[in-house]
């Protein structure tokens, strides 16, 4: 089974994202728990979220996949913000509890200049703060572009972070196409390669969540500028490569790509096309 959905852009509920996601023909989404700036949280609307569920269960969504605000620095210099971001994601934990058993995707941070190694210490050091052992969520870092200085432009930085959060077992990654070829990563003339090195690093059974993008930039760019699927470096081949593979059968695919929802139906048909046309 093909999960394939948008990050959407309507924010008016969970049942009204599913019925726009599946008029896109998708059968997963990504949405911001709050502006992507920060602020304040919309309120839980039971009724929604029960809406939402009988949606879901009557289209055969597979888990649907919450975006951290992208301001959220769990590895800022300032203690307010660190503060910020410890609140905000305890906060939004809490929040998916009302979806229970789906992901919840954060970008790692940016050092600001303290160092890759100190700005690992202080995204597990919040980690350690938010994760509970009720939480039915499963956290997810992003792979970073490398962009300034974002932590997570490596597997093996990934790993660091995981390796010093106790609960492990509620984390997992969110492998970001456009990111991890940008981060050097050449998933258009090696992909099995390139999976191969995150499963001795990372460990495949912890790649949950696929951003399928395009990128506007070069193997090794940093630079993190997504594109539409085929109109970027990476190409609709590998990006079609990077949904048939059988190491990510099942996962969410999830469409960062500068679109509207136009332009995203049609990427998912093209997308679902080239994965059917894979069976035997
Ligand atoms: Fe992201
Ligand atoms: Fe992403
Ligand atoms: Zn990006």
């Amino acid at each position: 089974m093909l999960y394939i959905g948008n990050h959407t852009t309507s924010s008016k509920g969970y049942a009204q994202m599913a019925r726009q996601m599946i008029a896109n023909g998708g059968n997963t989404f990504a949405f911001f728990t709050r502006n992507p700036r920060g602020g304040k949280a919309k309120a839980i609307d039971r009724k929604d979220v029960e809406n939402y569920r009988a949606l879901a269960e009557e289209h055969h969504f597979g888990k649907i996949v919450a975006h951290a605000p992208y301001t959220m620095n769990a590895c800022a210099a300032k203690e307010d913000l660190r503060v910020f971001a410890r609140e905000t994601m305890a906060d939004d934990l809490m929040r998916m509890e009302m979806i229970p058993g789906n992901y919840y995707n954060f970008h790692p941070g940016s050092h600001v200049g303290q160092g890759t190694s100190e700005g690992i210490l202080k995204i597990a050091e919040i980690l350690n703060a938010v994760l509970t052992e009720e939480q039915t969520t499963t956290v997810l870092l992003e792979t970073m572009a490398g962009k300034g200085s974002e932590v997570g432009k490596t597997f093996e930085e990934l790993r660091d972070i995981m390796n010093l959060v106790e609960k492990k077992h509620k984390l997992g990654v969110c492998f970001d196409t456009c990111h991890v070829w940008d981060g050097g990563y050449d998933i258009v003339n090696d992909l099995d390669g390139v999976l191969g090195t995150f499963d001795s690093i990372i460990g495949l059974s912890n790649l949950k969540a696929v951003h399928l993008n395009d990128s506007l930039n070069g193997l090794g760019s940093h630079k993190d500028r997504h594109a539409k699927i085929g109109e970027g470096m990476i190409g609709m081949e590998a990006l079609v490569n990077v949904i048939r593979h059988p190491a990510l059968e099942g996962i969410p695919f999830i469409l960062e790509t500068p679109n509207d929802d136009e332009g995203w139906t049609k990427e998912i048909a093209a997308l679902r096309k080239a994965y059917e046309e894979m069976k035997p």
